[in-house]
């Protein structure tokens, strides 16, 4: 096959949609205008908030005025982490040991203030077992931050079951806060937090084709929570700040993207995915899948993320064999990549030695075909050959 460009580090963020590139062009040379001004061009500039509110508040079954607008999925993480008031008797937290740092290190600042965490572990696929969040609740507990599709292995989070352990402890006349990291689920996976009964919910706009630097957090009716910048009370008072018209306004673009796909677009991702997996795997000896099996109707197995290991390689190494031939992965996540090798989720889920060195992350979105799947197959499969032959 003739060298290709495959951009395959879709978790890491994804590439805009055209329509997005236009939809913030043309906010920056049409609708500059301040929102908040009281002109003609304040208000065409809050019109166009409101469009991308309503695609956004649509895009997740929700109403425009449960929206917050932020700057990104790890600041709405901290706006629902560190804005949600424990109340008079709330001093218990539980999150799991597989979030992003986001939500690890805003819990470890709550801890700081003197707030007790419990970090539930998960299976060897990076599963969490509701029962165990049961076991966890406490009568202190104000809030359980549990995510939706973790970002290095693809492992999907039982929501439903973890809903019934928190309905039956509201039943109990409990008022936890349920926070859900829902980043790598937008746009991939059906994402409706009201169906749920979830009170906040994150995502982010670049992890589904929109812009860099947006992302919006969910708010149920009647969700107490507390600003966590002080300003002129943009956001309903959440947040403060002007707001990033142009931002917002491909976030809304992508946002209709992801209604109009509809539940269709999984299907495809999980086929790709499950291409690149089986062939991958056929053709490398001791090649190991980290997290859910890929199969069929597994609804523990997102249809986007392949964490792959190959024992005796190291990770970076293949990563960039592989970007020589055009061939963009990553190792864990990308965040983590650069200051700490060993990934706290391949950790939490047990994996060690080789098999955590040598395991890269593929990252499938929309925009990649069945072509650049194969591709993609055969170039990894043909370097891991060559560095076998080199290092083993
Ligand atoms: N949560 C998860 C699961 C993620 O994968 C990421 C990004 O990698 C984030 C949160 C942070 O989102 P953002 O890059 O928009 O701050």
């Amino acid at each position: 096959m003739t060298k290709q460009e495959v951009y395959l580090d879709n978790s890491a963020t994804t590439r805009p949609y055209p329509g997005v590139v236009r939809a913030v062009v043309e906010a920056m040379e049409e609708y500059y205008g301040n929102p908040s001004s009281l002109h003609r061009k304040g208000v065409e500039a809050g019109r166009l908030l409101s469009r991308a509110r309503e695609a956004v508040a649509a895009s997740l079954g929700a109403d425009p005025g449960q929206i917050v607008f932020t700057g990104g999925g790890t600041e709405a993480i901290n706006l629902a982490i560190k804005g949600t008031p424990p109340g008079r008797k709330g001093r218990h937290v539980i999150t799991t040991a597989v979030e992003h740092p986001a939500v690890l290190n805003a819990c470890a600042q709550l801890k700081e203030q003197g707030i007790e965490v419990t970090v539930l572990p998960v299976d060897g696929q990076g599963v969490v077992d509701p029962q165990q969040l049961r076991s966890a609740l406490r009568d202190d507990t104000y809030l359980v931050s549990v995510m939706y599709v973790n970002n290095e292995v693809g492992a999907v989070q039982p929501l439903d079951e973890i809903a019934g352990v928190l309905a039956d402890f509201r039943r109990a006349g409990h008022r936890p806060v349920w926070h859900v990291d829902a980043v790598q689920a937008y746009g991939k996976l059906p994402t409706r937090p009201g169906e749920l009964g979830v009170d906040l919910l994150s995502v982010s706009a670049h992890k589904a084709h929109g812009p860099k630097g947006v992302g919006a957090l969910y708010v149920a009716p009647r969700t107490r929570l507390q600003p966590l910048l002080a300003g002129g009370g943009q956001e309903n008072g959440w947040r403060s700040g002007t707001e990033n018209t142009p931002g917002i306004t491909g976030f809304g673009a992508a946002a209709a993207e992801i209604t109009r796909q509809g539940p269709e677009g999984a299907q495809r991702l999980f086929a790709l995915k499950k291409r690149l997996v089986e062939g991958i795997l056929a053709a490398v000896p001791g090649a190991v899948l980290n997290g859910p099996p890929c199969e069929q109707g597994n609804p523990r197995c997102a249809p986007h993320i392949a964490n792959l290991s190959f024992p005796g390689l190291r990770g970076e190494i293949l990563l960039h064999w592989l970007e020589g031939q055009g061939v963009y992965v990553s190792t864990g996540s990308a965040c983590a990549s650069r200051k700490n090798p060993g990934s706290h989720v391949l950790k939490a889920m047990g994996v060690k030695g080789e098999q955590l060195e040598g395991a890269i992350r593929f990252s499938l979105s929309a925009l990649n075909t069945a072509e650049e799947i194969d591709y993609a197959v055969e170039q990894t499969v043909a370097a891991v050959r060559e560095l076998y032959a080199l290092y083993k």
